[in-house]
C-alpha cells in the first residue's frame, strides 16, 4: 500500500473542492490528512465549472452565509496558494422591465448590503461593452472568480506542501467503514472518514444517501474568445435571475417568470441562463444549460449551445468564436442544497447537490471538520 503506515487523523475520498476543502480545514487544525481519489488529477464538476463564487444570489440564510465565509476563504488561498482571481464582482445586466423590478428589490433587501443599483443609462455609460436595450443593472462587489482548471492543482499542490497532506491519486475507494478504508491499492486506517464522491451517490454508502433523492444534474460549457474585452464582472442575465435562489425566491420573481414562460420557453426547458466568466488571457467561460437525469447522456446539444450564445449576443452584441466546448455534471437534491449523511459517528458523506460547491465548501467544510470532533 502506497499510504502511511500509521492511521492518519482523517482520510478524505475525493479531491474535488469539496475533498479538498475538508483537508484544508483538518489540516489548519494541524491533522495528519490524506486525500484518495480515483482520477489522476480533479477531473470533474471541480474543474469543468466557471469558478464563479457566487454570493449574491445565494438563497438567504446558510447558503449565503456559506458562500460569504467561502469567499474570504478562497481569498486567503488566493494569496498562500497562487491562484489568480481572474475578476472581481457581478453585473446582472436586467433587459426586462420586470428583471429591473426584481433587481431593484433584492438591492432594497438585507442580502443587497454593499451592492449598488444601476439605471440603464449608468450602465450603459459605464459598461459599453453591453448592447442597447439594458434597463438596470445589478452591481455585487462580492463575488469572486478564479480559473477552476489552475485553481484545484495549485490548492492540492498547497496542502501538500504546506501541510504535507498526502494524495493518493488513480486509488478507488471501494468501501469504507470506521477506522479504515479499503481501496484499490490496499487498505488505509484513518481516525475518521469524510467521502466526497461529488456526483457518485452509489459507490459508498448508497443507503445513508438514498433519503435526499440524489440525481444528476447535466450542464453544457463553452470557452468563447470575443474580439473585444468583455467586462470586468461576471455577468449574468434576466434568465439567471429566476435561477438563483437569492433572487427567485423573492415576491418580484413571479412577474419575471411569468413572462419568461412566454418569451423563452425552449430555454426554460433546457434550463438555460447566462453567466459570461472572464479569464485573463482573453478567453471568457460562457454557460450554460441544466438538464436532470441519473445517468445524463455525454453528449452536448447544438441547438442548445446556439441559444446560450443568442443569449451572448443578446447582451454583449455579437456571438464570439467558440475554442472549446464541454458537459459537466453535479449532484442535485431537492430536499437539501448540501448534503452532509452519517452513516456511523466517524464518518461523514458529503456532497453539494446544487450547482454552488464552488461557492460554500471552504464553510461546510468547517462546519463537518468542526462536528466530527478531533
Ligand atoms: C458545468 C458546471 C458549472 C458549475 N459552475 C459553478 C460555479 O461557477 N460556481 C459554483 O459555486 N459551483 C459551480 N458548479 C458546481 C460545482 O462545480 C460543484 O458543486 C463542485 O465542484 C462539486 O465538488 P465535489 O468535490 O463534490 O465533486 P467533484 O469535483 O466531482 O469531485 C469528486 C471527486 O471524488 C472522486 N471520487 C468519487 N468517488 C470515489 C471513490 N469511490 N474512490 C475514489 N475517488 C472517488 C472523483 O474521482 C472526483 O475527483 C458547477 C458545476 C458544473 C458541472
Amino acid at each position: 500500500m502506497t499510504g502511511p503506515d500509521a492511521p492518519c487523523d482523517v482520510a478524505i475520498v475525493g479531491a474535488g473542492i469539496v475533498g479538498l476543502a475538508h483537508a484544508l480545514a483538518c489540516a489548519r487544525r494541524g491533522l495528519r490528512v490524506v486525500v484518495v481519489d480515483r482520477d489522476a488529477r480533479a477531473n470533474g464538476a471541480s474543474v469543468r465549472n466557471f469558478g464563479f463564487v457566487t454570493v449574491s444570489g445565494q438563497a438567504e440564510g446558510a447558503m449565503w452565509g456559506r458562500a460569504r465565509r467561502s469567499r474570504d476563504i478562497w481569498l486567503e488561498l488566493a494569496e498562500a496558494a497562487g491562484i489568480a482571481i481572474h475578476q472581481r464582482g457581478m453585473l446582472t445586466a436586467a433587459r426586462r422591465p420586470e428583471a429591473a423590478a426584481l433587481v431593484e428589490a433584492f438591492a432594497a433587501g438585507p442580502m443587497g448590503d454593499g451592492c449598488s443599483l444601476l439605471t440603464g443609462r449608468e450602465a450603459a455609460a459605464r459598461f459599453p461593452q453591453l448592447a442597447p436595450g439594458v434597463s438596470a443593472g445589478l452591481l455585487s462587489p462580492h463575488e469572486i472568480r478564479i480559473e477552476p482548471r489552475d485553481a484545484l492543482p495549485r490548492l492540492a499542490a498547497y496542502l501538500a506542501a504546506a501541510f504535507g497532506v498526502t494524495f493518493l491519486w488513480q486509488t478507488a475507494v471501494t468501501a469504507a467503514g470506521p477506522g479504515e478504508l479499503l481501496t484499490s491499492r490496499g487498505p488505509i486506517r484513518a481516525r475518521r472518514i469524510v467521502v466526497a464522491p461529488g456526483d457518485d451517490s452509489t459507490t459508498l454508502f448508497p443507503d445513508a444517501l438514498a433519503p435526499y433523492g440524489l440525481t444528476r444534474c447535466k450542464l453544457q460549457m463553452l470557452r468563447v474568445r470575443p474580439d473585444r474585452p468583455v467586462l470586468p464582472h461576471v455577468l449574468m442575465s434576466d434568465l439567471s435571475l429566476i435561477r438563483y435562489g437569492g433572487f427567485a425566491d423573492l415576491p418580484e420573481a413571479a412577474a419575471l417568470r411569468s413572462r419568461l414562460e412566454r418569451e423563452a420557453g425552449p430555454q426554460l426547458a433546457a434550463g438555460i441562463h447566462l453567466i459570461v466568466a472572464a479569464s485573463r488571457d482573453g478567453t471568457c467561460v460562457v454557460g450554460d444549460s441544466h438538464t436532470y437525469d441519473s445517468t445524463p447522456d455525454p453528449f452536448a446539444d447544438e441547438a442548445i449551445d446556439r441559444m446560450i450564445l443568442a443569449e451572448y449576443a443578446e447582451l454583449l452584441g455579437e456571438a464570439p468564436a467558440v475554442v472549446e466546448r464541454w458537459t459537466g455534471t453535479y449532484a442535485s437534491s431537492a430536499a437539501a442544497p448540501v448534503v452532509v449523511a452519517a452513516p456511523c459517528p466517524e464518518i461523514r458523506v458529503v456532497t453539494v447537490a446544487t450547482g454552488a460547491g464552488m461557492s460554500c465548501a471552504f464553510a461546510v467544510a468547517e462546519d463537518v471538520v468542526e462536528e466530527l470532533d478531533l
